[in-house]
């Protein structure tokens, strides 16, 4: 007899990791089936602290924690640190939690481990201990195919094997006929001027042949139809999404920071179709210039908008809004730390998302049928860019001038086109319409979520 499955969920410890783990978590326990999720003590304090207080805390789901290792005071946004810290202090910590588990009376052994993509290690235990295991995908299907595939490209010569992995001659590298190829130096692990960036980066994308190796599933955050021609290469492939919060009774977003919720009181207080939705993820970081131009850009744009401005948006200490600008803009624009994204993309007033591309809000906008204006900063956003204006048309792009520069003229030119672009609105509907219908009974999302279930149950 099939023993009582027990999930283990474990998340990438960063704000673009942690909510579709936390998403598919409340999906699993709705189907009665036990988790228990894997948080660093880091992470766990903040999503404990940002939960809303209507959430019975760990109703559906058990939250337990583990250290990361990275000693109070340490650089948290040292890409190098944190993962060194991770790779040598949290796999003997997740081993030892799982031996406690499997040994307990109080609960079930852990029947199969669900780990993001990038963490391969975590896979590995689960591997050596012969539980089953399923791979999180929490970015989309083309960086997915082409990180599986990337070492063809490095036997072939196309890109320079020197652990920077610059192209050596083509301006477009192709995975496979059928697929958007990739842009000469916008490829997932492209992190412009941060070479040290783009190196981990890299590291992460040649790690995932091996994990999808070893993985019994890849669950990916996406859509069969929005992407079939990635999706088909790579093996063990279920996508499953969008995995979005508002589906679940326990509605937990997994935000590391604190919401404000007086964004969605304002924007009930504006038209229908009008506001410009400004919010450029959880990394994101803009020159006082390109700040400025951003802000006199929606300021001559004429319309309302919601614009998420993080404490750390600016990279540069002095950095402020242009002279005036907050008072005189007091009734048309409001500004938030940190905003509910889900519940204001879904709000009527919401005309269009001035989006980083980060594959998250990607899927968030793109099921709420809210047309995209794109501002993609590194990695993955440049692909998920093209998808959006070449492949779905459901979005305009922002262009630099000569200088890097997207000028106050490029915003307000593009929101015109945008909010007046009938072609856009009506594919961003469909998107929206077959977003929706894939997670519906027969959609091909809740078949491939109902077939993990299923083998996962009779594990
Ligand atoms: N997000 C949010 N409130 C904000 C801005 C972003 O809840 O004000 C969430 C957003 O809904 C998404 C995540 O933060 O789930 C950002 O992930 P994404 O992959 O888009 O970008 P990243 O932060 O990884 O660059």
């Amino acid at each position: 007899m099939a023993r009582q499955a027990h999930l283990l969920l474990i998340p990438y410890p960063a704000q673009g990791h942690v909510p579709p783990l936390l998403k598919l978590a409340q999906k699993i326990a709705e189907r009665g089936i036990k988790v228990t999720f894997v948080n660093t003590e880091f992470i766990e304090a903040k999503i404990m602290a940002t939960m809303p207080e209507n959430v019975e805390k760990g109703s559906l789901i058990r939250f337990v924690s583990i250290p990361d290792g990275i000693e109070h005071g340490d650089d948290r946004n040292d890409p190098f640190k944190t993962k060194d810290c991770m790779y040598r202090v949290m796999p003997g910590h997740l081993k030892e939690l799982i031996e406690k588990i499997n040994q307990s009376d109080q609960c079930e052994p852990i029947t199969c481990v669900v780990a993001d993509i990038c963490l391969g290690w975590a896979l590995e235990i689960a591997h050596e201990m012969g539980i089953p295991r399923a791979a999180l995908v929490p970015y989309g299907p083309p960086t997915l195919a082409i990180s599986y595939h990337v070492k063809k490209f490095f036997d072939a010569g196309i890109i320079d094997n020197d652990g920077y992995a610059m192209p050596t001659t083509d301006e477009f590298i192709w995975i496979s006929e059928g697929t958007l190829p990739w842009k000469r130096n916008k490829y997932n692990w492209s992190c412009p001027n941060e070479p040290k960036i783009q190196k981990v980066f890299l590291e992460i994308t040649c790690a995932v042949f091996e994990t999808v190796r070893i993985s019994n599933w890849v669950l990916s955050n996406s859509i069969y139809e929005l992407d079939s021609s990635n999706c088909d290469l790579v093996p063990k492939i279920l996508p499953i999404g969008p995995l979005l919060a508002s589906n679940h009774s326990g509605n937990l977003a997994g935000s590391l920071m604190l919401e404000d919720s007086t964004c969605l009181r304002w924007l009930d207080s504006q038209a229908i179709g009008s506001v410009i939705y400004v919010a450029l993820g959880s990394t994101t970081t803009l020159s006082r210039q390109q700040f400025e131009e951003l802000a006199l850009g929606l300021e001559s744009s004429g319309q309302p908008f919601l614009w998420v401005v993080r404490s750390n948006l600016v990279n540069e200490s002095l950095a402020r809004f242009p002279d005036g600008f907050r008072e005189k803009l007091a009734d048309r624009g409001k500004i938030v730390e940190w905003a509910a994204q889900e519940k204001v993309l879904a709000h009527p007033s919401v005309a269009c998302f001035l989006s980083h591309c980060g594959w998250n809000s990607t899927m968030e906008g793109l099921s709420m049928g809210v047309p995209f204006l794109c501002w993609p900063y590194f990695a993955d956003q440049y692909q998920n860019r093209r998808f959006i204006c070449e492949v779905w048309k459901i979005g305009l792009d922002l262009t630099s001038d000569e200088n890097g520069i997207i000028s106050r003229q490029e915003i307000q030119r593009k929101v015109r086109k945008l909010i007046n672009d009938d072609a856009i609105k009506s594919n961003s509907l469909k998107i929206k319409e077959m977003a929706g219908k894939s997670l519906l009974e027969g959609g091909s999302s809740f078949i491939n979520f109902e077939r993990f279930i299923d083998q996962v149950k009779s594990n």
